[in-house]
């Protein structure tokens, strides 16, 4: 294949953020007084104009026309969690026959899609039928290249008229305004007064697959589906541990090339990739954004991914678990919170002070992850992480948080009063003394964990691989910020500080140290042990949809104006509604790929056969042909249960189908539908093994992880 990346023509320092409408353009592109007032709106100082966005909206367009952009649209996320757009030209006729390229600053601010047949969980029925688009300052405009030509993107926020968020981006906005208010709260009365907004930062890790692209048309279930329902192990897995970390192959490096030199056009960050455990899996690692940057550009890397795996006659399947046995895919969501001037507040820091606070927002985040576990599995989960956690190298469903013995030591000791030997071996007094230095690497030796302290920041590796990353932030950042809160108000009253956090910190251990697992995550015993520490275990989406609508649930994400109780009410319905329709199609795929496809190629092995052995016995009336006859047999026996479970699952099927209560529906999909799929999966995948590979009608597991 021909390279048509060069990087010697196209210096990266040159290419990068080329198609960013960044700070850098922002600066040459606007007045002064222009650029400080939009620097002052993105840090919410201020309002946004009409005046300020004309002035924007002009040095866009004009930046977006001088690369070429004829088009322009507001991007944005609706509850389908993929992105949508709708494309509007610059164009404006004149009187005299020709055209003027014209953008507005109300072209910019505010859109109104057609939008009604997105999914809003019964959110705009009730009220208005439309919702429009909101542009979010604070997530930079960019230019898509493709085929069709050069549009200019404009990261939106999607909202009812009557102010309900209909997607995504409201609420993770909303919650990183909640935590930055509480955090600061707490800065404050540590004694704070320079740092003007608290903000959470995200490097969302993304694993996939690639796969020849002429075997997915072949897999009906792969495309349709996103993972194989049918497919039976080849001879060698990943038991050689040899993909990981291998050389990547000529074919994956050119793709990995393209992709990299369109995310760095973008002004994202594409920092190293590697091939994964699974053959045939790779990650890719950004640097990390602002969360609701990190969550716009995390959907811009799935897309482009998918994009530029079509030129290369590749597709990259982002689903959680496209092949059974195999190790599925995740999101690592690398999460933390630092000041608007420079400090990461879950950095331990050099100094006494800085190590008191380190401690407190530590246990901050402790007391919420352990609070609020199930509320976190539930940010992580959908149809295709049910096959993931808990399988093959994934952690289990059970919410834990590690964070290395030597930091546990600290805290336990702190809280049974015993004496923590601080940095100069001397007793260590929170706010006084520093802490003993914590060796990094120590901290991030444990890949099980599903909440891990990674040194400077939490890793969540619990998150879907497919789906966007705000609501596993939305999460996050209200569960903390709802402990901050308490921790606020507990230093507020408070006259000796250093004491108050010593109690917070030897509390905060003492009451939630049973979410501190520093051992293997994926071993069995951990189930059984997190049992006994009553942490719970919701393994499928359906058991853990419903703590959305908890009382306490409602009341948090109330407390904090994250979610009003319609907003939470409609996700609960929409993510059931998901589940249900996502388990319908796959069954209606196997029925059909059961019934079409792999039932006719057996029929026509088994007829070679049958009239192999006929002539064998006619032929030679004394050769053995007990062989084939228990092979022809065998494979009776499995068509005979294929046909019988066909039958089954289409009968359990179309009772889930007439379930009007959309509660009720999930749970028949997963308790009825779902078994009867695994049991008609079974004769199917003993049938690949034993028929002929030229009748199999499919492309194998051999040929989808291993032929690239
Ligand atoms: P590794 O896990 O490979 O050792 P790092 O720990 O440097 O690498 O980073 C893993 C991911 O965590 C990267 O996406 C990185 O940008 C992100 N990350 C690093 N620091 C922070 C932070 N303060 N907040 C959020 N993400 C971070
Ligand atoms: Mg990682």
């Amino acid at each position: 294949m021909e390279r048509i990346i060069d990087f010697t023509k196209n210096p990266v320092t040159e290419i990068y953020g080329i198609h960013c409408f960044n700070d850098a353009v922002m600066k040459e592109k606007l007045q002064k007084t222009v650029y400080k007032a939009m620097k002052n709106i993105q840090e919410g100082k201020t309002q946004l104009t009409l005046d300020i966005a004309d002035i924007v909206a002009t040095a866009m367009k004009d930046w977006a026309i001088e690369n070429g952009a004829t088009h322009f649209t507001h991007w944005f996320q609706p509850l389908t969690g993929l992105t949508a757009e709708k494309h509007d030209s610059f164009i404006s006729p004149t009187p005299d026959g020709k055209v003027m390229m014209e953008f507005s600053g109300k072209e910019l601010i505010k859109g109104e899609p057609d939008a009604s047949s997105f999914p809003s969980g019964g959110l705009r029925s009730t009220f208005e039928a439309r919702g429009y688009t909101a542009w979010d300052t604070t997530s930079p405009a960019f230019l898509k290249e493709d085929n069709t030509g050069v549009t200019l993107y404009i990261p939106t926020a999607f909202i009812s008229f009557t102010g309900e968020a209909l997607d995504k981006k409201v609420p993770l906005l909303r919650s990183m305004e909640a935590i930055s208010k509480q955090a600061l709260r707490v800065l404050r009365a540590l004694g704070n007064t320079t740092t003007e907004k608290v903000i959470t930062t995200v490097g969302p890790e993304q694993e996939y697959f690639l796969v020849d692209k002429e075997y997915w048309e072949r897999r009906p279930d792969l495309m349709l589906s996103g993972r194989t329902l049918f497919g039976s192990m080849p001879s060698k897995g990943q038991e050689l541990e040899d993909h990981y970390f291998g050389s990547i192959k000529e074919r994956v490096a050119d793709y990995m090339r393209e992709l990299n030199f369109e995310l760095w056009k973008l002004g994202i960050s594409a920092r190293t990739q590697h091939n994964e455990v699974a053959p045939n899996q790779f990650e890719l690692a950004p640097v990390f954004d602002v969360s609701n940057v990190a969550a716009d550009r995390n959907q811009l890397v799935m897309e482009t991914m998918q994009r530029v795996a079509g030129r290369h006659g590749l597709v990259a399947i982002l689903h959680e678990k496209p092949f059974a046995g195999v190790n599925g895919s995740g999101k690592h969501n690398n999460w933390s919170m630092g000041t608007n001037d420079g400090q990461n507040l879950l950095d331990p820091g050099a100094n006494p002070s800085a190590n008191a606070q380190f401690l407190l927002f530590l246990s901050a985040v402790l007391k919420a992850v352990d609070t609020y576990s199930s509320l976190l599995r539930v940010s992580a989960a959908n149809p295709g992480n049910d096959h993931r956690l808990g399988a093959n190298e994934a952690p289990p469903a059970i919410i834990s948080v590690f964070l290395g013995e030597q930091l546990e030591e600290i805290l336990s000791n702190l809280a049974e009063g015993k004496t923590v030997k601080n940095a100069h071996g001397q007793k260590l007094q929170l706010g006084i003394s520093a802490l003993p230095p914590l060796p990094k690497d120590l901290t991030d030796r444990n890949r099980t964990s599903p909440f891990a302290f990674t040194g400077n920041k939490f890793e969540f590796r619990m998150v879907p691989s497919s789906e966007s990353i705000a609501e596993p932030n939305i999460v996050i950042n209200t569960v903390v910020a709802d402990t901050l809160s308490e921790i606020a108000d507990l230093l507020e009253k408070s006259a000796d500080k250093n004491k108050t956090i010593q109690e917070y910190v030897a509390n905060t251990y003492k009451k939630h140290h049973r979410i501190i697992f520093n051992g293997n995550g994926y071993g069995e015993d951990w189930v059984e042990e997190a049992k006994k520490r009553g942490l719970p275990n919701l393994r499928a989406t359906v058991d853990a949809l419903p703590v959305l609508m908890e009382k306490s649930t409602v009341q948090l994400f109330e407390r904090h104006k994250v979610y009003t109780p319609n907003e939470l009410e409609s996700r609960f319905t929409i993510s059931l509604e998901r589940y249900s329709k996502q388990i319908n199609i796959e069954a209606q795929l196997m029925i059909s790929m059961a019934t079409r496809d792999i039932l006719p190629a057996c029929v026509e092995y088994m007829t070679t056969l049958s009239s192999a052995i006929a002539g064998i016995k006619g032929a030679v009336p004394k050769a053995p042909a007990g062989g084939l006859e228990t092979l022809l047999s065998d494979i009776c026996t499995n068509v005979d249960a294929l046909r019988t479970q066909t039958v089954a699952l289409d009968k359990v099927l179309l009772l889930a189908q007439k379930i009007d209560d959309v509660q009720a529906q999930a749970a028949a999909f997963r308790e009825k539908v779902f078994p009867a799929m695994n049991a008609l999966r079974e004769p199917a995948d003993c049938l690949e093994r034993i028929v002929a590979r030229e009748y199999w009608p499919f492309p194998t597991y051999e040929d989808l992880l291993f032929r690239l």
